[in-house]
């Protein structure tokens, strides 16, 4: 029996659970918001009770000592001491190619998270801080990465090289390496599972924040929609996805944006948030619905995206045999699944409106009996994910 903490750092924010494996079970999850304001805000979960606070929390080592705090509380605490965490999983968003698998963390290992944290800005520095103090809080535990970009390491070099000069790639390892790899597994190995498939065509479809497709065969991702960083291919919360890159040019020379606002343009400030003003998805189908043509729109446009994808990954394929909806939108939004599946009956793609607005949290289908792709909802379980390969890992 092992006691895993799972900890999975955002930029602002740090996720975590508590899991004890092998027998998979909840000890304890959380969430940490808002870090770096004066009102953070801190969930904490336990099977028979929960609590939100507001803090000030500056940094993710105040965030991860806050937690720790709280696992050893008193009343509601679940540990004893920290000597009991045996294993602490880290969630590590770039990996570049150095990692195709689960790793031990060491010295060299921090070092090419540092070295990566260049093309995940975003990201890994706030994912090193968080090994660097967990190190220190459990200095028995072993240390663990588990790498977003991991699952993708299996992506065809047609695919992964992208049409600019050989030398970029070969010397400076400008290439596609994919993000939300541990999603992307979590929810098709559970497909393959649930449909009881030897061989197996598979598209999941991740939209939280981020977004992101992949074409998984036999178990093995293929293609995915984000490339080189966690910028490309869908429309998401704030950034634009797929655009001419040329747009870039017309921006710095003839509209006078620098280098450093046509990123946070990009990045903080399109996607459904620069379609609408509005970045949570609720607020835009609400929107929609009592008529706001702004918010209709950028549904339209997000859908068609996905359905391009959906597209592109049949081809890849040769077939589909299911395609999994996830994460905060594809697991709540019955719009957005609608609207990625309408008219796509040449692929044999068929919702079922009542079962696709069946609120339940479980996987399910949402296909019609007449369907020839299954069309699932899966709950994504990243720290769930991350806590199976820790364990195997480990022993
Ligand atoms: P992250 O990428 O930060 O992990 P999540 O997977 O939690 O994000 O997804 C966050 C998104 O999920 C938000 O944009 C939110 O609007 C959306 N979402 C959550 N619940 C619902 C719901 N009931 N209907 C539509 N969208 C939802």
């Amino acid at each position: 029996m092992m006691k895993i903490l799972i900890i999975n750092s955002g930029s602002s924010s740090i996720k975590f659970q508590l899991i004890e494996m092998p027998s998979e079970t909840l000890i304890c999850s959380g969430l940490v918001e808002r870090i770096g304001y004066d009102d953070a805000i801190i969930n904490y979960k336990t099977k028979g009770d929960s609590l939100n606070q507001t803090h000030n929390i500056k940094t993710h080592r105040e965030g991860l000592n806050k937690i720790v705090e709280l696992l050893l509380d008193a009343e509601k605490g679940v540990i004893a001491n920290t000597n009991e965490i045996n294993i602490v999983g880290h969630r590590v968003v770039h990996g570049g190619n150095s990692f195709s698998n689960t790793t031990l963390i060491t010295s060299e290992v921090k070092e090419k998270i540092q070295e990566y944290a260049a093309l995940a800005p975003l990201h890994n520095p706030g994912n090193l801080e968080g090994i660097f103090v967990s190190e220190e809080i459990f200095p028995m535990a072993k240390q663990v990465a588990i790498f977003d970009t991991a699952f993708h390491q299996t992506i065809p070099e047609k695919v992964k090289k992208y049409a600019i000069p050989n030398e970029l790639y070969e010397n400076h390892g400008i290439q596609v390496y994919g993000f939300h790899g541990t999603s992307h597994q979590y929810v098709s190995n559970k497909a393959i599972a649930y449909l009881g498939l030897e061989t197996s065509k598979i598209i999941t479809i991740h939209l939280g924040n981020g977004c992101s497709m992949t074409a998984v065969k036999d178990g093995k991702s293929i293609d995915t929609s984000l490339g080189f960083t966690p910028s490309n291919g869908l429309v998401m919360g704030s950034r634009s996805g797929d655009i001419d890159h040329a747009i870039i040019f017309h921006l710095v020379n003839n509209l006078k944006y620098t280098l450093n606002e046509v990123k946070t343009l990009l990045t903080n400030k399109s996607g459904m948030l620069g379609l609408t003003g509005h970045m949570d998805l609720r607020d835009i189908v609400e929107e929609a619905e009592n008529g706001n043509a702004e918010c209709q729109l950028a549904l339209a446009i997000s859908t068609y995206r996905i359905k391009k994808y959906i597209g592109a990954y049949i081809a890849a394929m040769n077939g589909v045999d299911a395609i999994v909806f996830t994460a905060g939108i594809g697991e709540n939004s019955p719009t957005i699944r609608k609207l990625s599946c309408e008219d796509l009956e040449v692929f044999g793609i068929d919702l079922d409106d009542a079962k696709n607005k069946s609120g339940s949290r479980d996987l399910r289908e949402i296909n019609t009996a007449k369907s020839k792709v299954k069309l699932l909802v899966i709950p994504t379980n990243e720290e769930l994910e991350i806590a199976k390969q820790a364990y195997e890992l480990v022993n």
